[in-house]
């Protein structure tokens, strides 16, 4: 694929085919509690989500935990439904999770479930649909650029709210971003989770080989060419893939993969080809030589790359690590979070360092939290546009901590209720006042 060759399209007329008071882009943890905050709040709203489902990584990967750390009232809410109908409970680690611990749950119950929580609220969606670029009139985002198998098409609307995890629309629009690490640019590791299924898992069990033998078969069977390991998989210590020493088993759960930036489309889709080529060859290899494995096949593969970091769009207040570690408070504030700083991306050979004593030493003190400011969504000057979840305004350090859902969805929800708040006030989402819209969340 060449990059440098360009062609000049004639200019093109773009049906418009809605006018909302808000448009929600990305129907991740964001994106629902952002939707389901806006309708609530009154405002005609519509959701564009590229997927099929809702959920974004917590149905697209599939995850099955949210991390342990405050969510807001549409988390909260979720949750309670779920549990519920039995698809989420609680899970304990008092060492490692503070009250009232992690929530797992079943991502097949929480498409439905938010999706049923985003029809209450009045909010329209349109799913298997691309949210392309900002579309600006006046200098201030007046719409989104949509396209599915209808084309192209606008969706005016008076507030943005981009929850697409690569801030997409904002970057579209101008907006400044940064990207990974500030010396040497490095992201997050991208994950590929896949199924196995049809193991006799206590056949293995009783007679499964060495972890020697194991890391001896893979790599053999790479150095004979059976085996293609994705382009950059981690490898954890020792020198294995995709063998997990945790669980003294092959990792059937999933790979981690490094120097993929997730707004780089043809890097996304190379990786995506080669783990799903390699799945097939792993298969083969355990069915010849892996007790309780002779039937296996492939069971399920994602609907998505898992991925962590990419754009973080620069806005009117950049939340650090500091901020996270030191309990940081703010007159605007608009959500809560105390989750650790936890960043997959140690430097080649390193093991991410997960020890308790990491964990302890990258949160807030014990009881205490750290809060996020109406700033860190408003972009610097991009106007009649908010961003939600892990591409929000903040050093990458505090997008370690800040990532994991339910803060994503807490931050969602403020988003949601401020873009609400602006219509109603007839302004941009710039000229509210942080502490009124921290108010109508967090309460006076
Ligand atoms: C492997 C892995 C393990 C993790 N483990 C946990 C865990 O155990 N617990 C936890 O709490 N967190 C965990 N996280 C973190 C968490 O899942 C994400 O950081 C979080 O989901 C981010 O929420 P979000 O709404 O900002 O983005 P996402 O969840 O990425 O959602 C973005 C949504 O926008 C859609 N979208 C993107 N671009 C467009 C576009 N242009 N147009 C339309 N739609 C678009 C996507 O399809 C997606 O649905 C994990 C992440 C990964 C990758």
């Amino acid at each position: 694929m060449r990059d440098n060759e360009m062609v000049t399209l004639a200019e093109q007329r773009v049906t418009v085919r809605g006018h909302y008071d808000v448009v929600v882009c990305g129907g991740g943890p964001a994106g629902i509690g952002a939707a389901v905050a806006a309708g609530r709040g009154g405002a005609r709203t519509l959701l564009v989500e590229s997927q099929c489902h809702v959920g974004g990584m917590a149905t697209s990967v599939p995850l099955s935990r949210f991390c342990d750390s405050h969510g807001g009232p549409v988390f909260d809410e979720m949750v309670h439904r779920l549990m519920q109908m039995g698809a989420a409970e609680y899970v304990q680690n008092p060492r490692r999770y503070r009250p009232p611990g992690r929530i797992a749950y079943r991502a097949e119950s929480v498409k439905a479930v938010a999706l049923k929580m985003i029809a209450e609220a009045g909010v329209d969606v349109l799913l298997g649909t691309t949210a392309e670029s900002a579309w600006l009139a006046d200098e201030a985002v007046a719409g989104v650029l949509v396209a599915n198998k209808g084309g192209r098409s606008l969706m005016k609307s008076r507030v943005v709210v981009d929850a697409t995890a690569d801030a997409d629309i904002a970057a579209s629009g101008g907006a400044r971003f940064l990207k990974g690490d500030p010396e040497d640019g490095r992201l997050q590791h991208v994950a590929f989770r896949l199924a196995i299924s049809n193991v006799d898992a206590e056949r293995y069990e009783r007679e499964k080989p060495s972890d020697e033998e194991i890391i001896e078969l893979l790599r053999a069977a790479q150095e004979d060419g059976l085996l293609h390991p994705p382009a950059g998989v981690f490898r954890l210590e020792p020198e294995i893939f995709p063998f997990d020493r945790r669980s003294g088993r092959l990792a059937l759960g999933g790979w981690e993969i490094q120097g993929v930036d997730p707004t780089d489309p043809v890097a996304v889709s190379k990786t995506l080809v080669e783990c799903q080529l390699a799945a097939l060859e792993l298969v083969q290899l355990c069915r010849a030589h892996l007790p309780g494995y002779e039937d296996c096949e492939i069971g399920a593969f994602p609907a998505a790359l898992g991925t962590r970091e990419s754009r973080r769009v620069v806005g009117q207040y950049l939340l650090t690590g500091e901020d996270v570690v030191g309990a940081s408070k703010f007159d605007d504030a608009v959500a809560k979070a105390w989750f650790w700083i936890d960043l997959h991306d140690p430097s080649p050979g390193k093991s991410t360092p997960y020890s308790l004593e990491y964990v302890q030493a990258h949160r807030p003190p014990e009881g205490d939290w750290y809060e996020i400011p109406y700033r860190c969504l408003v972009p610097e000057e991009l106007r009649g546009l908010l961003v939600a979840g892990r591409c929000v305004s903040c050093d990458r350090r505090a997008q370690g901590s800040l990532r994991i859902m339910p803060t994503c969805m807490f931050i969602g929800t403020a988003a949601g209720t401020a873009a609400a708040m602006a219509v109603a006030q007839g302004v941009l989402p710039h000229e509210l006042d942080g502490t009124e819209v921290g108010a109508a969340i967090l309460g006076a």
